[in-house]
């Protein structure tokens, strides 16, 4: 009898040859800036947790010594028991939503399981058939994905390339009976920032939709942190803003700041948020909780975004290629083996840094990306640099042939996209 599964075996085995091949590692600890990973521990440079947030067990005890035995289920349940359209949409959202629109004035906010729903289920219930959407061509995977979903006509536009999205506009718009622009604010690969002030003036010129993902931005931009939009002075020009509470905001969930129009729209319409089960109580409630804290970190933010600079300064004294202008920083490598080998070089030395390759980023573009979290300190990092750069003029490439079959299933050198 023919083997069911044989397909599945020989394509794991192509990726494993590629040295492609994904695997889960366990965590087993963590604190504000390191990670136990299979039981050793890394300065973390590869989280989502810009502001430290994620293990600060200061913050978490304040929240849950705030309950007590009688503190009623709608604040500390775990169970959302049904979609929010059913019996799911208990109080605690009603409060998240509208001290979400209070902190970015607007009219309205509508939360959601995660980024990932948000982003496979906006842009496939706002668009239709005989409407266009022009995406960066960097978007990320979960904007791709509701792109597939979408009925929409799709053309990708040039990574930031603001005057390729306007010959789009000028040769499309009239074809279409709307049309949507979509992009990240701060690009979760390279760490580069998008104008918005740009695509405010597109969008009025061309009579379009502006949808951005402030993903990687909310928390760490803007004097409340409200993000990138906040920082260039937008918000109230942007049709869709959606935010993420699973990075900088330390939990899970995401939310669209919108007009209660679109917001309507998305209740009756969104299939990410009427096919899933309501997020419980607990969440909303911690999200609320740990938001408002958020705000107030100005302090942090700044100091977030000064360790940035210095590091780039620091790669580029040791003539390292390098990008952006925001917490995560890539340094370009190029190779793939290059990346891989270099990446598990720094692992040995502490750092948890990881290659990411093709086709998460361009052809010979493999980099590290190194993402700092405001509680980690110059001396944590100072010595990266260096090392990086010793690595590539030499001093590693007798290890890199060395040490060619890297990247195999025990290696956690490789990884691709967060
Ligand atoms: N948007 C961007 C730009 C992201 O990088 C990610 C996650 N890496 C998401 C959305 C998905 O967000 P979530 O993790 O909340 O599903």
């Amino acid at each position: 009898m023919r083997d069911i599964y044989s397909t599945f075996e020989t394509e794991l085995s192509q990726l494993r040859g590629k040295q492609q091949f994904r695997g889960l590692r366990e965590v087993s600890g963590r604190n504000l800036t390191e990670i136990d990973v299979q039981g050793k521990r890394y300065l973390n440079l590869s989280s989502n947790d810009y502001l430290g947030l994620g293990a600060d067990r200061q913050v978490l005890e304040e929240f849950f010594t705030s309950f007590s035995r009688n503190t009623p289920l709608k604040y500390l349940g775990m169970a959302g028991s049904s979609s929010r359209l059913l019996t799911g949409n208990n109080q605690a959202y009603t409060d998240l939503e509208e001290y979400l629109a209070a902190v970015y004035k607007s009219e309205a906010a509508c939360v959601f399981n995660s980024g990932y729903h948000a982003n496979i289920g906006i842009l496939p219930a706002l668009s239709a058939k005989h409407d266009l959407v022009l995406s960066d061509k960097l978007n990320h995977a979960s904007i791709i994905d509701g792109l597939k979903l979408a009925d929409a006509h799709l053309l990708l536009y040039r990574h930031l390339d603001y005057d390729h999205l306007e010959q789009l506009l000028k040769k499309h718009r009239n074809n279409y009976r709307r049309v949507f622009i979509i992009t990240e604010t701060v690009f979760s690969m390279d760490g580069d920032i998008a104008d918005l002030q740009r695509l405010v003036q597109l969008k009025r010129a061309y009579d379009a939709f502006l949808i951005v993902d402030e993903a990687h931005a909310v928390g760490v931009f803007g004097k409340t942190g409200c993000g990138i939009c906040e920082e260039q002075g937008v918000i109230p020009e942007l049709d869709v803003i959606v935010g993420t509470f699973g990075k900088a905001l330390a939990s899970l969930g995401a939310f669209a700041i919108t007009k209660s129009l679109l917001k309507e729209y998305l209740v009756n319409k969104m299939r990410s948020l009427l096919f899933t089960t309501a997020l419980p109580p607990v969440i909303l409630n911690w999200n609320r909780f740990i938001l408002k804290k958020v705000v107030g970190m100005e302090s942090k933010r700044q100091k977030l975004q000064a360790l940035a600079v210095r590091f780039r300064r620091e790669l580029e004294a040791y003539s390292l290629k390098t990008g952006g202008a925001s917490q995560i920083i890539p340094v370009i490598i190029g190779e793939n083996l290059t990346a891989v080998n270099l990446a598990e070089t720094l692992q040995n030395r502490g750092f948890l840094l990881f290659a990411i390759r093709p086709p998460t980023v361009p052809q010979n573009t493999a980099r590290l990306r190194v993402s700092l979290n405001a509680e980690m300190t110059w001396q944590q990092i100072r010595s990266i640099p260096k090392a990086i750069g010793e690595y590539l003029r030499g001093a590693g490439s007798q290890e890199s042939g060395a040490r060619s079959k890297n990247g195999h299933p025990g290696s956690i050198a490789g990884f691709d996209r967060g």
